[in-house]
């Protein structure tokens, strides 16, 4: 049987960026971009003032202080200044207004003297004045022409605003991964259904969406297929359109775990089927090539820890290389167990745990967990501990590996 690193490096050499696609910048958010961006003007893209002032030319004055100059205009952001202030006159500017041809210098309102009845006058002292004082002139800021953002940036909040001051409305990114989720399971019934005898709700379906959506993915669910040959076929052939397909359960070995001899006879190329890890033993992997297409196919455990482990452990790095993002990125770390732990059988263990940032670093502390079917206590994780068996088991204060689902 593989182990996890094994079976992850299997997936990830099937897996490829990819293609690009021209996006709205306002869906950009979390996406990479697949070309260089250059500057198209300057930034700013006039000289302005960076204050609430008095723009005056400091090479008109001649010492003696306080000065009356005239005010000869007043320019709020927006509009565009039509007179040249010189000697003994000034301009009354606002934040962000473009300065006027001939001013060099902006002195802040608070360091005039001025009264709003009399808006003519200002007096100015003349060691207020100093050339470039609060002025931010053309181009300073980024020249027309120079480097924006490289290619392979993820765009986060800060770049968006980049884009949008360069008014790249539409930009080059990475497509969404599409990914197709089928439950699988006649015990399955929808989350708005009353419990009948025998039943429990697709509480898979909406969990991987939930995942699929977190990793910037466009999550396509495809209802309950129940465990019928035809039904499966057809379900499958479906979800075989988009990027990745994600089936949960149906992958063991009781018999109406059809899923591995439908996706065979339907054309996926099996990879790997079982893998040395516990909860995610049954976990099957297989690539479905055709033309100008091709599908990345996880057949996840239907036990929803086992899913909810999997779809972490293998299906969102590949997610982030489909998308062009740098997979696992912090999301592998060493953290310290904060209390004794036993681990039982012979697989590694994917602890559901807390993960917490500390002033010493990261502690680990796994939840009350009741095995793979235990959905409730997963509530209180953010990660899982990564634990080899031993036979003496884990004490507190042990530093062990760990997974981090969430930003910590
Ligand atoms: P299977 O992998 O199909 O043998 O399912 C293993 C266990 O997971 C069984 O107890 C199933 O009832 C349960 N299970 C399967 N699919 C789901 C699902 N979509 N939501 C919640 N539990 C599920
Ligand atoms: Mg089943």
């Amino acid at each position: 049987m593989l182990d996890v690193s094994q079976a992850l490096n299997l997936i990830l050499q099937h897996t490829s960026v990819l293609p690009s696609d021209l996006t709205d910048l306002s869906d950009c958010l979390g996406l990479v971009t697949a070309e260089a961006l250059k500057t198209p003007h300057d930034s700013p893209p006039f000289d302005k003032s960076m204050m609430d002032g008095f723009a005056v030319d400091s090479r008109t004055v001649i010492g003696g202080s306080p000065d009356t100059l005239q005010v000869i205009e007043t320019i709020t952001a927006g509009t565009v200044p039509t007179m040249t202030p010189g000697e003994g006159t000034a301009t009354r500017i606002m934040t962000g207004a473009p300065l006027p041809a001939g001013a060099d210098c902006v002195v802040p309102i608070e360091d005039v003297s001025f009264d709003e009845s009399k808006p003519d006058a200002v007096g100015i002292s003349s060691d207020q004045i100093t050339a470039e004082r609060h002025v931010l002139r053309q181009g300073v800021l980024a020249a027309s022409g120079s480097d924006l953002l490289p290619a392979g940036t993820e765009l986060r909040p800060q770049h968006v605003a980049i884009l949008a001051e360069f008014g790249v409305a539409e930009l080059r990114v990475v497509r969404r991964p599409r990914v197709a989720v089928l439950a699988t399971g006649d015990e399955l019934i929808d989350v708005s259904e009353e419990l009948t005898a025998g039943h429990i709700r697709n509480s898979n379906e909406p969990m991987l969406v939930a995942q699929v959506k977190r990793a910037e993915g466009t999550a396509v669910p495809l209802g309950i297929a129940r465990d019928d040959k035809a039904e499966l076929r057809e379900r499958i052939q479906d979800g075989l359109s988009c990027d990745v397909l994600l089936l949960s359960g149906g992958v063991s070995a009781g018999t109406l775990d059809l899923v591995p001899s439908i996706l065979k006879e339907v054309g996926v190329k099996q990879v790997f089927h079982k893998i040395r890890m516990k909860p995610g033993k049954p976990l099957w992997f297989g690539v479905r090539e055709t033309p100008g297409q091709s599908c990345l196919v996880l057949g996840l455990p239907g036990n929803p820890v086992s899913s909810m482990v999997c779809f972490e452990t293998f299906a969102r790095p590949m997610l982030d290389v489909m998308a062009g993002r740098t997979p696992q990125r912090n999301r592998s770390q060493q953290a310290v167990l904060t209390q004794n732990l036993k681990i039982r059988g012979d697989r590694p263990t994917y602890y559901p745990s807390t993960l917490v940032r500390t002033n010493n670093g990261l502690t680990v502390t796994p939840v009350a967990w009741g095995g793979s079917a235990d959905l409730r206590s997963t509530a209180l994780a953010n990660g899982v501990a990564c634990l080899d068996p031993t036979p003496d088991g884990y004490h507190a204060g042990d530093s062990v590996p760990v997974q981090c689902w969430d930003a910590l």
